[in-house]
């Protein structure tokens, strides 16, 4: 058994010393989830729900405990890393109500009736990635227990601390042992198991579109489910009829929150060339305004990146000679700090253009008109969000319909409510978390015709 050093992204300090699971161990688990899933998918709807409900209470009740936590092993500022805890309070509240509403279908047929169930697919295997460790776990995790599955869940590698204590207040909630466990480990070791293992039934992965496909190919072997949440590289188009003040007020947010390590984050800023100018003048201040600091203060709006080895990553878009525009400060001293960056002029087909670079560097391009935006916009394997800035209502609903993304925003850069389907087009995704409908996700649907004959 090996151990992995959780650090402090902003210290550099060690935080916490956490065990990585082995293969075996990984096994165990699943054969509990396995095992408890008959006694899970028999609880009643309302006791379902009732536990649900009494482990968003825990979650709550320990709101400060977990935000703490984060901010201390992934360096996330205070203010984003209470909304995170509050965010997984929020989904399971939410995917409470689902045991209780979940009606299949009575179809009419000749000779009898027909009717439908939803019934649980089965074990879970949930593989979460390190920028959002709680509410990407909070995603899968609610609505797979609502629809009556056991879950494993593995935290990633760097950022297992959150995870391991919300397993912790799932027990405390009354949720019985092996219907959701926390199993800390490499992702070549746990993660390949949830993948291998025949008795896991469907995956829910988040993470880069390259280990994706991996993992795609291997639910194939076992015609596994599988929800892909992958890369990013979105576009926020800013047409002239735009308020122009407010759309560079706040693209610096829409890129640079959670130091830009966000899959929805808008790193290619389109800017309809009359205003090119004005937009950049304002957009300067603006970058330079964003407060990049110690976590822990409650003022601070960035903090640092997830490691030295990811800082390397992200400095590797901004070589000796690459197009600066402007960049905002860092703090001296240790932590794994990078300025938010503007990189202008940046052509389509530039690296910076075309990679996922998952820091705080954005790009800025001008178009021409509305196709040339559509065009640009498009110009990219992903399609995962996206955001429009224009006063032009019939200009907004064109090009939200033109975009290929999966979640856009119109004069705002809101992209992930709990209420609402997330999931990308193209090589951002496969399948739809959140909303309505999450639970599908979950069930298998079973048709019964019984003859009255
Ligand atoms: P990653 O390297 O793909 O890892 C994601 C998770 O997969 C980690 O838990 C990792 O474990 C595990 N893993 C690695 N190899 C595996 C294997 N062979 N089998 C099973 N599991 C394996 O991604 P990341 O670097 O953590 O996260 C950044 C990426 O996630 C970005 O591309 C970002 O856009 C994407 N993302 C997408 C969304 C979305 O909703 N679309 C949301 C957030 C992030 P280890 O930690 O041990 O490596
Ligand atoms: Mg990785």
């Amino acid at each position: 058994m090996t151990s992995y050093t959780v650090i402090n992204p902003a210290t550099e300090q060690p935080v916490r010393d956490v065990e990585l699971s082995t293969a075996e161990q990984a096994d165990a688990a699943i054969t509990r989830a396995a095992d408890s899933l008959e006694s899970w998918r028999a609880v009643a709807p309302a006791d379902r729900a009732r536990l649900l409900r009494r482990f968003a209470e825990q979650i709550d009740s320990h709101l400060g405990e977990l935000a703490a936590l984060e901010t201390a092993g992934s360096g996330h500022p205070a203010g984003a890393a209470a909304w995170e805890a509050g965010q997984v309070r929020d989904v399971l509240t939410y995917y409470a109500a689902a045991p209780e509403r979940m009606t299949g279908r009575q179809i009419p047929v000749p000779g009898g009736i027909d009717v439908t169930f939803s019934e649980p697919v089965g074990v879970v295997g949930l593989i979460v990635p390190w920028n959002f460790p709680m509410p990407i776990l909070s995603w899968g995790m609610a609505p797979a227990l609502a629809a009556g599955c056991t879950v494993v869940a593995k935290p990633a590698e760097m950022t297992p601390l959150t995870a391991i204590r919300i397993g912790e207040l799932a027990l405390a909630a009354g949720i019985p042992p092996g219907v959701f466990q926390v199993v800390p480990g490499k992702g070549g070791v746990v993660g390949q198991r949830l993948v291998d293992h025949p008795q896991v039934r469907k995956i829910v992965f988040t993470g880069s579109t390259e280990v994706g496909q991996r993992i795609m190919a291997g639910c194939a072997r076992h015609v596994k489910r599988l929800t892909l949440e992958l890369g990013g590289k979105s576009a926020n188009i800013v047409f002239a009829d735009a308020d122009i003040e407010r759309a560079a007020a706040t693209a610096p947010y829409a890129v640079f929150d959670n130091a830009g390590q966000d899959c929805c984050a808008r790193s290619r800023i389109l800017v309809e060339a009359s205003v090119l100018e004005k937009f950049m003048a304002l957009l300067e201040p603006a970058v330079k305004a964003v407060r990049v600091g110690d976590p822990r203060s409650a003022e601070t709006e960035m903090g640092p990146l997830i490691s030295a080895a990811h800082r390397a990553h992200v400095a590797s878009f901004v070589p000796d000679g690459a197009p600066v525009a402007f960049r905002g400060s860092v703090p001296d001293g240790p932590g794994f700090w990078y300025p938010p960056t503007v990189l202008a002029p940046v052509a389509a087909g530039d690296l910076a253009w075309t990679e996922e670079i998952f820091g705080p560097v954005v790009t800025v391009t001008p178009f021409a008109d509305e196709a040339e935006a559509i065009a640009l916009a498009n110009d990219s394997p992903y399609g995962l969000s996206g955001s429009i800035w224009t006063s032009n209502v019939g200009r907004a609903i064109r090009v939200a319909r033109g975009v290929d993304t999966g979640n856009l925003s119109v004069n705002s850069h809101s992209s992930v409510r709990y209420w609402t389907p997330f999931g990308g087009f193209k090589q951002s995704g496969l399948g739809r978390e959140l909303g309505p409908d999450a639970v599908d996700a979950f069930t298998e649907t079973k048709n019964v015709f019984i003859s009255t004959e």
